[in-house]
């Protein structure tokens, strides 16, 4: 049983190389796992429908629907902050299956929290407040029920409001609050919580009321090419090229 983990390629047309990776990825190993979880962040670019032309979301798209085509194949994806507005009508075309941040898997009989990442960042109130705004309801539905040239303006002004508003903030303010990841874990009765968002990849040990507890960092496509394999052997990290190489032989 082969589960693999990636989030946070960020996957535009500036960076062509990453996108030829992903498809090596889901033509190649990809296509052994059991299953494959998308924890957000997919798209650089704010998401805001499958009606949107813009490269690379028409290829990704149907790399993604090619994937969950093939037999064996089961593509999960949840939101990130980017994507927060993926909604039915993508996965209908891409055929995978959607899921809520903060869902909860079973892995080797063990309770397993998946998130994106950044409802744990709760030092940075500003950002906060920004995600209430930008994932309320009526906020989705409008951004369903605009027309697509306005919805690409806004996309380019979220991006830059975004870019702006992240350039001050210590790495501190940017990270996960330790007690917010305590909580959350403890509510959940979990030992061991996964997430991405912050891009900064790693395994912590977590002290819980109940004993001790783990947090996995998924690492983002920009320098780490990271992907968490869960297999017999338990979990590891690799870089994607690594991965490519090592199913090969
Ligand atoms: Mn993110």
């Amino acid at each position: 049983m082969t589960t693999l983990f990636i989030s946070d390629l960020h996957l535009s047309t500036d960076r062509p190389e990453k996108l030829a990776l992903f498809k090596k990825f889901l033509q190649g190993p990809a296509l052994k796992a059991d299953a494959l979880y998308i924890l957000g962040d997919l798209f650089e670019s704010f998401w805001i429908g499958v009606d949107d032309p813009r490269p690379p979301n028409q290829e990704v798209i149907a790399l993604l629907s090619n994937y969950s085509m093939q037999p064996k194949t089961r593509l999960i994806i949840m939101r990130g902050n980017r994507d927060f507005h993926i909604d039915r009508s993508f996965a209908d075309e891409t055929d995978c299956e959607l899921i809520d941040d903060l869902h909860l898997i079973e892995l080797d009989g063990n309770s397993v929290l998946l998130m994106h990442g950044d409802t744990l960042c709760t030092d940075d109130r500003e950002y906060q407040r920004w995600r209430k705004f930008i994932s309320n309801p009526i906020i989705k539905w409008l951004n369903l029920h605009l027309p697509l040239c306005i919805r690409q303006k806004i996309a380019t002004n979220v991006r830059s409001y975004t870019v702006e508003q992240s350039k001050n903030k210590s790495p501190e303010i940017t990270d996960v609050n330790e007690h917010t990841v305590k909580n959350i874990m403890e509510k959940y009765k979990v030992q061991l919580l996964i997430h991405g968002h912050t891009h900064r990849q790693g395994i912590h040990d977590v002290k819980l009321g109940d004993g001790n507890g783990k947090r996995i960092v998924l690492g983002d496509w920009y320098d780490k090419d990271c992907v968490l394999i869960k297999d017999t052997n338990g979990f590891r990290f690799q870089r994607i090229d690594d991965y490519l190489d090592a199913t090969l032989t």
